[in-house]
């Protein structure tokens, strides 16, 4: 029988002590990106400036592990300058892999950096075969980032049709529109993933306390958009418009999205079976502690995989800890199982 080849875990590094807490706690890969909007995690004080990236990239060599550089916004037409630099970047610094989603900056990387590894973004939306086949012809993509929105019955097919590496998400907030096509931050604040690297930035979100008949309650709006609102002493989450309660035929309710985490814990052995090659924990706006705590959780998980294969076992402890790394503590196969098919 052939030996089961475990995936690669790729873990978060939202900045170099995040980096060090991921690689310390076992990835095989993180992923990262520069403080820019070059990449769909320009937050305020996340990301990397040249010298911590020279200094990750030390780290995690000297490690034998991986730096993969998400590049994954798309250049803006009247400057591509910002984004090839970045590309110069990685390659300048032995970043192992970028990660693009912007054709554009495929074909520059091909062209002037040829031995750069691509790996396809999520914030690319490539959801079937033939679209990554297409993207390795022209542009050479050794890997792509599967759209969280794939049953594993059509994971199970995009793998049976491509010498693609394929990687999926394992852990993290979900994001429910197909990655790279949501425009519901940029209807609400004017910037997006896609082109600015954000959604829902912390400038537009605006909290006002109101008195009602019923009590005192506390508004959460996206620009002018009321994203949700919460009783005085209800734990009130950041408010992104998917997640957020809305009235809808007089009722008020989650209407996109609930928020919770993905977690495919208990499919993993399936993953891993039909040919993953990799699997992804999000959360690079989360701090070091997180990337500890994940890493550990999904590394032990993994090597208890390649020791006793599908007999593995997760130990409740494990799951406490990813439980309460969740949003809203609560977590979700999501678009990997879907029952009622
Ligand atoms: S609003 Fe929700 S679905 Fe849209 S990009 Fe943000 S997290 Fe993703």
């Amino acid at each position: 029988m052939d030996k089961l080849k475990i995936p690669e875990l790729v873990c978060p590094a939202g900045s170099l002590p995040g980096l060090r807490a991921a690689i310390d706690g076992g990835a095989d890969c993180v992923y990262l990106g520069l403080k820019n909007d070059t990449n769909a995690r320009a937050f305020p004080g996340l990301g990397f400036d040249e010298r911590q990236l020279a200094d990750g990239v030390q780290y995690a060599h000297r490690a034998g592990r991986k730096v993969l550089m998400a590049i994954n916004t798309y250049a803006h037409g009247d400057d591509l300058v910002r984004w090839t630099k970045a590309i110069d970047t990685a390659a300048t610094l032995a970043a192992d892999a970028i990660i693009v989603a912007d054709p554009a900056l495929m074909a520059y990387a091909k062209r002037v950096h040829p031995d750069l590894r691509l790996h396809l973004s999520v914030q690319g939306s490539v959801t079937s075969y033939e679209g990554i086949n297409f993207l390795q012809r022209e542009f050479g993509i050794q890997r792509a980032v599967l759209p969280r929105v794939l049953s594993v019955e059509q994971i199970e097919n995009v793998l049976n049709n491509t010498t693609v590496e394929i990687e999926v998400f394992g852990f993290g907030s979900l994001c429910v529109m197909v990655e790279g096509r949501c425009a519901l931050s940029a209807h609400a604040s004017g910037e997006a993933p896609n082109l600015d690297g954000v959604c829902s930035p912390a400038r537009h979100v605006h909290w006002d306390e109101r008195e009602a008949k019923d009590g005192t309650w506390l508004d959460a709006r996206l620009g002018t958009v009321l994203v949700d609102s919460y009783r005085s002493g209800e734990p009130a989450g950041y408010p992104t418009i998917c997640k957020g309660r809305f009235d809808v035929d007089g009722k008020r309710y989650y209407a996109l999205e609930e928020p919770t985490s993905l977690n495919v814990m208990e499919i993993l052995p399936t993953l891993a079976r039909m040919g993953v090659a990799a699997i992804k924990i999000e959360g690079r706006q989360r701090g070091p502690a997180y990337a500890a705590s994940v890493t550990q959780v999904w590394r032990s998980a993994l090597d208890a995989l390649a020791k006793h294969g599908n007999t593995a076992t997760v130990d409740e402890a494990s799951l406490k800890t990813l439980g309460a790394l969740s949003e809203g503590q609560t977590d979700t196969l999501g678009p990997y199982s879907r029952p009622w098919k």
